[in-house]
């Protein structure tokens, strides 16, 4: 599915029409925006105004807020008024699941509403099943769903109030997923029908996404979704994000792995980090990934390919075989002797205070070595396998004395290699020429701060990884950050990349004023009591709306279902409900070691 792609990079950022939400300005000329998620019922006015203002002064420039009954999208309103009479303009989304009742009187009282069009008519048609059904009924959902939608873009043309449409991974209608499948081209084609009503409508206001808790189906229905746009000449803003990413350091890197990928595309016009935290942390982070593309001159933008790079075929490496190679850079201390290694916290397969193995090999400057069941040993560097060289030395004839000695792994430096695009055009260049050694990523930094050196090297990594590119990476960090926090921070970017599981995943929500229980405090004790179960999917979600659907991707859920009450799944199928709150852990842990 692969078209030609063209060796030389190119540079620009993906043209789009501009959309006006209250005063701030999305897609054009603007800057990508940042954006967050309050989780105060909505209800409780005075608490969610305050989180609006907290968020605000953290530097959010527009703020969603859930809207699930006519109550909550009335008191958007005096929402929106108190925060005005304080002083703040921040413009207010209303976030609108099944019922175009509450959007039409909730478009009345923000400055853009967010629809799902998975979710828009109503909860009935989503739940309803069997494939003739769906297909007879195909046209009339379709003529109901139009009727409902114009009526609101009316009130939005009125009231001047934006629109977003956001598609998720596992909450597509059951029209389209009778069609599509739970698939990138379901996603697309879910936004594309309520795209096409708003061209019809002459309604420009409109902004897209594409989200999912995996990185690559993300990727690749963003991407898709731009093809799809192209080819129609629609020019809509993307809003981007990662669901239900979790929190703490996976949750910064899943994020930063996902959006930095299509940032490098050169697409993205407002960005939200979706963390299982309060909704202020998520700010630091999303502006973080602003800035790390914005020092860039331009960005990449691939022209003619719309959806995902295959892996790339290389020879096997000498070195252990695991999926892709972590190595550790400890030339900076040299020498570095075989003894030295545990002092380092490379001493055992797992440390005990960390979920990652050691890393598969340490790169010493004048040797590498290579780890065999935990224990490290010296590879023989007479052999001389391991070569170190700049992107820039990949000339002719070292091409073709690679294709000579195809053992040989290469590991290539980019540093100076400025965007992605280049580096995604040195790969091109050795598969183009034939040249099948396995690729080691080298990228060297010298930010101190390990958050926003977390972030960098997630975008910069990420963005080759999840196209399937190289067979391995180290990253080297010119400052004082432990060799093993490096190593375990390079072992996380590749699962958030999904090209190497090491420990347990976690799909968990960032809660919303439809949350059901503390998700932080539960999700930290979910963690401690299931982080031993490797290669396993965990979801925890605030609420039995949205939760079952969007943890699309979890082996077992934890999924609020009522004031006190959880049920847990297996997959997608509820296998106990409405338990108390009290024990549901122990019931989670018991149903994992049950299967
Ligand atoms: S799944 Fe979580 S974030 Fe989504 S609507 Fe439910 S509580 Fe809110």
């Amino acid at each position: 599915m692969t078209k030609k792609l063209q060796e030389e990079a190119f540079f620009s950022r993906r043209r789009t029409v501009e959309v006006k939400a209250g005063n701030v300005c999305i897609g054009g000329n603007n800057p990508v925006r940042v954006q967050t998620m309050v989780t105060s019922p909505t209800s409780d006015i005075e608490a969610t105004v305050n989180e609006c203002i907290k968020v605000a002064r953290a530097g959010a420039e527009l703020v969603r807020i859930t809207a699930p009954t006519v109550r909550d999208a009335e008191a958007l309103g005096a929402i929106r008024s108190e925060l005005r009479k304080r002083g703040y303009g921040i413009p207010l989304i209303a976030d609108i699941h099944f019922n175009p009742d509450v959007a039409e009187i909730a478009a009345k009282n923000v400055e853009k509403i967010r629809i799902n069009p998975g979710n828009f008519t109503d909860r009935q048609a989503m739940l309803q099943t069997g494939v003739p059904d769906i297909e007879q009924n195909r046209e009339s959902d379709l003529l109901k769903l139009r009727t409902r939608f114009t009526s609101l873009l009316n009130i939005c043309r009125e009231y001047r109030t934006a629109l977003r449409i956001g598609s998720n991974h596992g909450s597509l209608s059951q029209r389209i997923m009778s069609k599509y499948g739970d698939t990138p081209a379901g996603m697309v084609e879910s936004a594309m029908e309520f795209l096409r009503i708003c061209r019809e409508e002459h309604f420009d206001n409109v902004i897209v996404s594409m989200k999912a808790s995996n990185t690559v189906v993300m990727v690749q229905a963003y991407r898709l979704l731009v093809a799809a746009m192209d080819a129609e000449d629609m020019h809509y803003p993307l809003h981007l994000g990662v669901t239900e990413a979790g929190d703490g350091e996976d949750g910064r890197i899943k994020s930063a792995v996902g959006i930095g990928s299509l940032l490098a595309d050169g697409l993205g016009d407002t960005i939200r980090v979706s963390l299982t935290e309060a909704p202020e942390n998520e700010i630091p982070v999303a502006r973080e990934l602003v800035r790390h593309f914005s020092a860039l001159p331009t960005v990449f933008r691939r022209e003619n390919e719309t959806a995902d790079y295959p892996c790339i075929e290389t020879a096997k490496t000498s070195l252990p075989g695991k999926e892709v190679l972590v190595i550790s850079d400890l030339s900076g201390l040299n020498p570095v002797y075989a003894s030295d290694i545990e002092s380092l916290g490379f001493g055992t397969e797992t440390d005990s205070a960390s979920e990652n193995p050691v890393p598969d090999c340490i790169y010493t400057g004048s040797s590498t070595l290579a780890f065999d069941s935990g224990n490290p040993k010296i590879i023989d560097d007479s052999k001389d396998n391991f070569i170190l060289c700049s992107h820039l030395s990949l000339d002719d004839s070292f091409l073709r004395w690679l294709k000579e000695n195809p053992e040989k792994i290469l590991a290539v430096s980019f540093d100076g290699a400025g965007s992605i695009a280049r580096q995604r055009s040195v790969f091109l260049k050795l598969r183009d020429s034939g040249v099948v050694n396995p690729v080691i990523i080298v990228r060297s930094y010298r930010e101190k701060d390990f958050e926003k050196l977390q972030i960098m090297a997630a975008c910069d990594f990420g963005a080759l990884l999840i196209d399937g590119f190289g067979d391995g990476i180290m990253l080297s960090a010119e400052c004082d950050i432990p060799p093993k926090s490096i190593s375990d921070l390079c072992f996380r970017i590749l699962q958030a990349a999904r090209r190497r599981y090491t420990r347990t995943e976690y799909i968990a929500c960032p809660g919303c004023g439809r949350t059901l229980f503390d998700l932080q405090e539960t999700l930290k004790k979910v963690k401690a009591a299931t982080s031993e179960l490797k290669n396993l999917k965990i979801g925890v979600m605030g609420c039995i709306v949205n939760g079952p659907g969007e943890m699309a991707d979890a082996d077992y859920g934890y999924v609020g279902a009522g004031p006190g009450k959880i049920t847990l799944y297996k997959g997608r199928e509820a296998v106990k409900k409405n338990i108390p709150q009290e024990n549901a852990i122990d019931e989670l842990i018991k149903l994992i070691k049950e299967n």
